[in-house]
C-alpha cells in the first residue's frame, strides 16, 4: 500500500473529494513510491473558496507584516533546503548538486520579494493642477493560480507565489502530477512561518483539475510553465475568459560556436549545459550550431568530456547524470536515437550504450550526441527533452544567425566567441528572449526576468523580477484635491492648470 499525497487546503492537507490518483516514481529505481491524489472540480473549488475568503484580509496586510512574513519562509526553506532537495532527487531523479541549486534559484526570487516595500511603491506627482496631486497604486489581482512542470518542481513554483503573495494575492498552485512533494513541503514552511491559512493552497492532479482553474470564475490570473502545447491552450481558454495569463512553454536552444571561440570552454559549456538534469531543462542547450572550421576541432572536445559523464542513482555522489523523469519519457527520447540516424543524422555517441551506475529498472539513458543535423529532421525539430545533443554545421555567421532565428521556439540561446563586435551583434540580431555570451544558460537572476519569445511564451509578461511585479498587480491612478473655501461656488470651464 503506498503512501498518498494529498492536496493542501485552507492551510491543511486534505484528501479531497475525488478518487482518482496517479503513481509518482522513483525514477532511479523505476518503481512507484507514492500515489498523488487528482483533484476533481469540487475539490479546486474548495481550494480557490479558501484562497478567495482569505484575500480581504491578506490583500490588507500591512507590507512590513508581509515582508516579515517572507523573511522568515525564506529562512525556513534554506534551513529545509536539503530535505526539500532530496526529496526532488528521489521524485525527479536529477542529482543532489543540481536539486539544491535548484533550491537555491528558488530562494533567490523570494529575496527578491522580500523587499515588496519597496517594489510595490507607487509614483507621486505634486500640483498637476493648483492645488491638485496625482498618484498611482499597484493593487493585487485577487485569486491567482499557478500550473507548473515537473522539471523544476520547486524553483518554478517560486517564479511565482513568492511575488504574487508578497503583493497581497492568494494562490491556488497546481504542481506537476510527476513530482509533487516539494510543494507539499512548501505549504507546511509556509504556515510555519505564518502565512494565514488560505493565502497559499495546492491543488495535486492532471487535466481536469487544471481545466476547472481556467474555467474558474473567481481565478483572476493563471501563470503557467510547461509544454508548447499545454501552454497554448492555458492562454487561449484563460484569456477567454477574461483572465490575465502568461503562459511559458518549450524550447529548443541554440549555441552558437564561432571559430575563435575559446574551444574547451565551449565543449565545457555544451557539454554541461546539454546533459545536466539528463537534458530535461527548458534552457538545456539541445543545439549546438558550429561556423566554419569549427565542427571538426569541438566534435572531439565535447565527445571526449561526454565519456567522463557518470550516470546513475541521484542521490549517490559521484554521479553527474540521473534517469529521466519516468519510463514513457525515457522510451520517446530513445525513439529519437533512430529517427535521426535514419534520417541521416551522425550519431557520434550512443547513450544506449553508456555505463549506468543505477538500478537496472531505472530509467536511464547515457549522454547522446548527433553530427551532421539538418534543420528538417525530427531531432532537429521537436523538443526531445533529454540526454540528446545535435550538432548543425553552418558556413558562415549569417547562416547560424537565420537557423536561430527560423526556429519557432525562442527561450535561451548562447553564443562562443572571443570578439566584441560579432557577440554585440548577436545579442542585438538574435530574435531570442534570454541571450548568454560565453555562457550557455543564460537563465537572468530574480531581480531580472525570465522568459522567452514565440513559441517559448505566450503572453506578454515574463516571470519575476519588475514583469512578476506587474503582472500580480494592476494600476490604479488617484487625482487627488483638498476643497479649501476659496474653490467653492459656480465654475463649469474646464478644470485647466
Ligand atoms: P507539461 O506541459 O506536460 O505539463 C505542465 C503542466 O500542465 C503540469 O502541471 C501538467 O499536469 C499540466 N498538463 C499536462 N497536460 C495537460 C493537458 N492536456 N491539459 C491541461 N494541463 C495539462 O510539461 P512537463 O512535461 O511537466 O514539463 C516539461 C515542459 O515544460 C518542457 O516542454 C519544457 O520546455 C517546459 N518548461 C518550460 C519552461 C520555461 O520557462 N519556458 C520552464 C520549465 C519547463
Amino acid at each position: 500500500m503506498l503512501p498518498y499525497i494529498d492536496h493542501w487546503i485552507g492551510g491543511a492537507r486534505t484528501a479531497g473529494e475525488s478518487t482518482r490518483t496517479g503513481p509518482v516514481y522513483n525514477p532511479a529505481l523505476g518503481t512507484a513510491a507514492s500515489c498523488v491524489r487528482f483533484a476533481n472540480a469540487a475539490d479546486v473549488d474548495r481550494a480557490v473558496g479558501a484562497a478567495a475568503a482569505a484575500f480581504p484580509t491578506w490583500s490588507r496586510t500591512s507590507l512590513g507584516r508581509r515582508a516579515t512574513i517572507l523573511f522568515k519562509f525564506r529562512e525556513l526553506v534554506e534551513r529545509h533546503a536539503d530535505e526539500i532537495a532530496r526529496s526532488i532527487v528521489r521524485e525527479h531523479g536529477k542529482v543532489l548538486a543540481d536539486a539544491r541549486g535548484e533550491v537555491q534559484r528558488g530562494l533567490e526570487v523570494v529575496e527578491f520579494a522580500c523587499g515588496l516595500p519597496h517594489l510595490l511603491k507607487g509614483e507621486f506627482s505634486e500640483n498637476v493642477s493648483s492645488n491638485v496631486d496625482s498618484y498611482s497604486i499597484r493593487q493585487p489581482l485577487g485569486v491567482v493560480a499557478g500550473i507548473t512542470p515537473f522539471n523544476f518542481p520547486i524553483m518554478v513554483p517560486m517564479w511565482m507565489y513568492p511575488v504574487a503573495i508578497a503583493a497581497g494575492n492568494t494562490f491556488v498552485l497546481k504542481p506537476s502530477e510527476k513530482d509533487p512533494s516539494a510543494s507539499m513541503m512548501a505549504a507546511e514552511l509556509w504556515k510555519d512561518a505564518g502565512l494565514p491559512d488560505g493565502v497559499f493552497n495546492v491543488v495535486n492532479g492532471d487535466r481536469e483539475a487544471v481545466d476547472r482553474i481556467l474555467e474558474h470564475p473567481d481565478i483572476a490570473a493563471v501563470s503557467f510553465v510547461g509544454s508548447t502545447p499545454i501552454a497554448r491552450r492555458v492562454y487561449e481558454v484563460a484569456t477567454a475568459r477574461g483572465k490575465r495569463v502568461q503562459a511559458l512553454g518549450g524550447a529548443k536552444n541554440h549555441m552558437v560556436v564561432l571559430p575563435d571561440a575559446d574551444l574547451a570552454l565551449a565543449a565545457d559549456s555544451a557539454v554541461n549545459a546539454a546533459f545536466g538534469s539528463a537534458g530535461q531543462r527548458c534552457m538545456a542547450i539541445s543545439v549546438v550550431v558550429t561556423v566554419g572550421d569549427s565542427a571538426d576541432r569541438l566534435m572531439p572536445l565535447i565527445a571526449q568530456r561526454m565519456r567522463a559523464i557518470h550516470v546513475g542513482d541521484g542521490l549517490d555522489q559521484g554521479n553527474d547524470m540521473g534517469p529521466l523523469v519516468t519510463q514513457q519519457h525515457r522510451d520517446r527520447v530513445r525513439a529519437y536515437l533512430d529517427e535521426g540516424t535514419s534520417a541521416g543524422a551522425t550519431l557520434v555517441a550512443d547513450g544506449r550504450a553508456h555505463d549506468v551506475r543505477g538500478d537496472a529498472n531505472g530509467f536511464f539513458l547515457g549522454p547522446c550526441l548527433f553530427d551532421n543535423v539538418t534543420p528538417e529532421m525530427s531531432v532537429y525539430r521537436d523538443e526531445i527533452f533529454g540526454p540528446v545533443l545535435s550538432v548543425v554545421r553552418a558556413s558562415t555567421y549569417d547562416e547560424a544567425l537565420a537557423i536561430v532565428n527560423a526556429n519557432p521556439y525562442a527561450n535561451g540561446v548562447a553564443i562562443f566567441t572571443n570578439d566584441g563586435g560579432a557577440a554585440r551583434r548577436f545579442q542585438s540580431e538574435v530574435q531570442v528572449g534570454m541571450v548568454g555570451i560565453n555562457v550557455p544558460i543564460p537563465v537572468p537572476m530574480a531581480y531580472y526576468s525570465f522568459g522567452g519569445w514565440k513559441a517559448s511564451l505566450f503572453g506578454d509578461a515574463h516571470v519575476h523580477g519588475g514583469e512578476g511585479i506587474k503582472f500580480y498587480t494592476r494600476g490604479k491612478v488617484v487625482t487627488a484635491r483638498w476643497p479649501e473655501p476659496a474653490l467653492r461656488g459656480k465654475n463649469l470651464g474646464f478644470p485647466a492648470g
